[in-house]
């Protein structure tokens, strides 16, 4: 009976170990087809410096830009030591201060909730993880000693900009803040009527500039003015640009100011630009050189991954004729409110660490006889349809005599491929665009 018993028992588990068994191996069998499936996936995105041996071989590593005579606010890469560190944690005070002649007009936490708004978000996502930003009001509204007239001169005059800032953060007592516990530090001023026209812009403290307070140091500071309250969250993402090192893309002294990079960049059009271009991305560390390649000579064809992908190669450089300027090229972000304007094509620009904020140090340069109908120019920009479309292609000619010919050659979901060559040829330049 015992032995029987044992038998049966031996067999029931042996019974339940095949089921098991079976389970177990269909379980792995699914296993292995969805890593096939996720290693194909893989091998798609992964930088093709990885599976190609004639590729990696074409890559070279991207030469440091000649900056020249340039102020330290310029493309370079590595950016100078003295601006805001651009990954980790970033934490930011913000605070709030009104005049004898204006009043706050809303509380702390709704103009805080204007001026920050998505900023948090936008970083995290922008930087792929690696920014972690956070602003923390403080206080209610302080009074200021002088009438807003006073401080009309703050954006012009370094100084008195200094004086301004250290007045705000010293309006509070020294034991509800210590300033060294933060990176940076915003002033917001109550919403000045239309005249008399001050405080109505918000300028950055240049860099490096230090602000004694009463109690601790700031080195990197921000104004915030009317435009603040009118134009959202996206004044804070370009004043805290230039705290990050990145110049102002839009030129200073011309009518057509938007028009070198158009909402390609929150630096050119904070109100309509949505992103930052890729070489800003890298600049600020939020690529890793083994997502761009680099082509010295030679040609290279290859698939462009979009920016909100962790993997695969994002951009495209190859040298221009001077030390100082490379061309970069990559999928155009999406633009529009709620990122409507997407997968449209690739951008070409040039970028020029010699040349001087608002002065053109980037420049979009593909598809510029293309003109957008006025309502795509009104929610997109001027530039809008400066990208190649797939079966597109535009060549570039240097004033070496070489040439660059860039061809989006299809399209693959969001991403792209591309093909990039230089070649040196004495025939007369010939731009070609193909129709999509
Ligand atoms: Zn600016």
């Amino acid at each position: 009976m015992a032995v029987k018993k044992r038998a049966r028992k031996k067999a029931s588990k042996k019974k339940r170990m095949t089921t098991a068994v079976k389970k177990k191996a269909a379980k792995k069998k699914a296993q292995r087809k969805a890593q096939k499936k996720s290693h194909k996936v893989r091998l798609k995105t992964r930088p093709l410096s990885q599976r190609s041996r004639g590729l990696r071989e074409l890559r070279e590593g991207i030469p440091r830009l000649a900056t020249g005579n340039n102020s330290d606010l310029n493309e370079a890469i590595p950016t100078a030591k003295v601006y805001q560190q651009t990954t980790g944690d970033v934490k930011a005070v913000m605070v709030f201060v009104e005049f004898p002649d204006v009043r706050h007009d809303r509380t702390v936490e709704e103009a805080c909730s204007i001026i920050t708004g998505d900023a948090t978000d936008w970083y995290r996502i922008e930087s792929c993880g690696r920014l972690r930003f956070e602003v923390m009001p403080h206080g209610d509204w302080q009074m200021m000693p002088k009438k807003t007239t006073a401080y009309g001169n703050i954006q012009s005059d370094a100084d008195a900009h200094r004086e301004y800032i250290s007045t705000a953060l010293s309006l509070f007592p020294t034991g509800s803040i210590n300033y060294d516990d933060y990176h940076i530090a915003y002033v917001v001023a109550a919403k000045t009527p239309e005249a008399p026209e001050v405080l109505f812009n918000s300028p950055t403290l240049s860099a490096g500039i230090e602000v004694p307070t009463n109690n601790g140091t700031v080195r990197h500071a921000v104004t915030f003015g009317r435009d603040s309250y009118e134009r959202g969250y996206h004044v804070l993402l370009h004043e805290t640009g230039h705290l990050f090192g990145l110049p102002d893309l839009y030129l200073f002294n011309s009518t057509d100011w938007l028009e070198p990079v158009g909402a390609w960049d929150i630096m050119c059009d904070l109100d309509l630009g949505q992103h930052f271009l890729g070489w800003q991305k890298y600049k600020l560390g939020w690529l890793d050189e083994s997502q761009l390649f680099y082509v010295k000579s030679g040609e290279v064809s290859l698939r462009l991954a979009p920016f909100e992908s962790a993997e695969g190669v994002k951009m495209i450089l190859l040298p221009s004729e001077s030390e100082s300027r490379v061309y970069v090229v990559e999928i155009a972000q999406p633009l529009g409110m709620n990122q409507e304007y997407r997968d449209k094509g690739i951008l070409v620009y040039t970028v020029d660490a010699a040349v001087e904020t608002g002065k053109r140090p980037v420049s979009v340069m593909s598809g510029l006889d293309e003109s957008p109908s006025a309502n795509e120019t009104k929610k997109y920009g001027a530039l809008c349809v400066a990208y190649l479309a797939p079966g597109e292609t535009q060549t570039f000619g240097l004033s070496d005599g070489r040439k660059i010919e860039i061809s989006n050659e299809k399209q693959f979901g969001s991403g792209f491929q591309v093909r990039a060559r230089q070649f040196a040829t004495t025939r007369t330049m010939r731009r070609t665009r193909a129709i999509a």
